[in-house]
């Protein structure tokens, strides 16, 4: 193109790559084995690998985090009622929606965004038959809390950890937590096979089960169990995924830097505010949201947003509009703004700034400069 522009653009994020040349003896081994889908080599192999990386018992592979989620429903035959967070994803809620549940809206808390555990109990009904969390910017969830509502009214714990890829807590994987933890494998992640997901579970028959409900419901070649469904991930994303393996530690540890740029430049500008790293959190660092207090920026988050913008820096609201007032649930009673005042008030003030693994130190501060211009002071 001879359109020549003369800022350079930030987009919120971007892919991990690895060179293209390395990707190319996997693909020469997938047409010599001729084994493209149904648990290849690379399948098999990178559950191994994810398991021990991951810190991990039982893993599954799947095409996609949400058919991923609702594989999750359904092995563990949930209905009726699902108590979740509304600010997430669309995801987590439309994977209760395809499985015939009805999802319950409950607030979350101002510190780390997620679910309320001392507002769970109250939404409980006769109906309530689990409780899907999500750990949000991979900020682990208070799964003892958690937990503790789960067993005293019998309920099982599904957690979408879409954002928690490698987050420990108190050095062992958060995945450990729940009955069933799910993870999303999306170009956009911090770990990506292109498209992909995974479900952790804690023994090996229900490893099995999970395994044959991604496909069709077959144990063996007449033999099918169950009404499932195909949603199994082939050998191309296993074997990119095993391939990404090798290039992990060093881009979670360049989201760290660019972490901390922004910690360091952003923390004396009037209204602007970030969630504070966890001591006893190993971060992935995926996001980087920070929250806009109009009155003290003297901007709004909007008005902020489409600043960035006009200056070719692409940040994003994630997550406006709250899933609880998109069409399909607003009508719900759960979804009432009063039932839900942090979350409403969370997804107005929230941006999330860019944050890849090749974004350059020139950008981030660049992003900072701005910000700090377009403020008050
Ligand atoms: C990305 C994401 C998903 C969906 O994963 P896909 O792999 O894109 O289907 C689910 N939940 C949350 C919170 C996500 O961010």
């Amino acid at each position: 193109m001879s359109h020549h522009n003369t800022k350079k653009r930030i987009t919120v994020t971007q892919p991990s790559l690895p060179p293209i040349q390395e990707f190319i003896p996997y693909l020469e081994k997938i047409w010599e084995n001729k084994w493209l889908t149904n648990n290849g080599p690379f399948h098999q192999e990178l559950e191994k690998k994810l398991a021990e990386f991951l810190g991990v018992k039982y893993i599954s592979l799947f095409a996609n985090g949400t058919l991923a989620l609702i594989t999750a429903l359904q092995q563990l035959r949930i209905t009726g009622e699902v108590i979740t967070t509304p600010f997430s994803f669309v995801a987590t809620a439309h994977s209760l929606w395809w499985n015939n549940i009805q999802p319950i809206f409950v607030d979350i808390e101002p510190k780390y965004l997620n679910i309320d555990p001392e507002k769970i109990e109250s939404a409980i009904t006769p109906h309530t038959t689990a409780i899907m969390p999500v750990h949000v910017y991979g900020n682990p969830c208070n799964v003892t809390r958690i937990q503790e509502i789960a067993q005293k009214h019998n309920l099982k714990v599904i957690y979408d950890s879409a954002h928690a890829f490698g987050v420990k807590l108190d050095g062992g994987s958060i995945l450990n937590y729940g009955d069933l933890s799910v993870l999303s494998f999306h170009a956009t992640k911090v770990y990506n096979t292109f498209e992909g997901g995974a479900i952790i579970c804690h023994d090996e028959k229900t490893k099995q089960q999970i395994d044959n409900l991604k496909n069709f419901g077959f144990v063996d070649e007449i033999t099918v169990v169950a009404p499932g469904i195909n949603s199994k991930m082939n050998e191309i994303q296993a074997a990119f995924g095993l391939l990404q393996l090798n290039y992990l530690k060093a881009n979670i540890a360049k989201r760290k830097i660019i972490t901390e740029s922004y910690q360091n430049g952003l923390k004396n500008i009037n209204g602007i505010s970030f969630l504070k790293d966890i001591p006893a959190v190993t971060h992935n660092y995926s996001y980087f949201p920070i929250l806009v207090n109009t009155d003290e920026y003297g901007m709004s988050r909007d008005q902020l947003y489409f600043k960035l913008k006009s200056e070719e820096i692409y940040s994003r609201r994630y997550f406006y509009p709250l899933i609880s007032n998109l069409p399909t649930y607003r009508s719900l009673l759960s979804s009432a703004k009063e039932n839900l005042p942090v979350a409403n008030e969370i997804a107005e003030k929230v941006i999330c700034l860019p944050i890849f693994d090749s974004l350059d130190s020139e950008d981030v501060s660049k992003v900072i400069q701005y910000i700090q211009h377009f403020s008050r002071s």
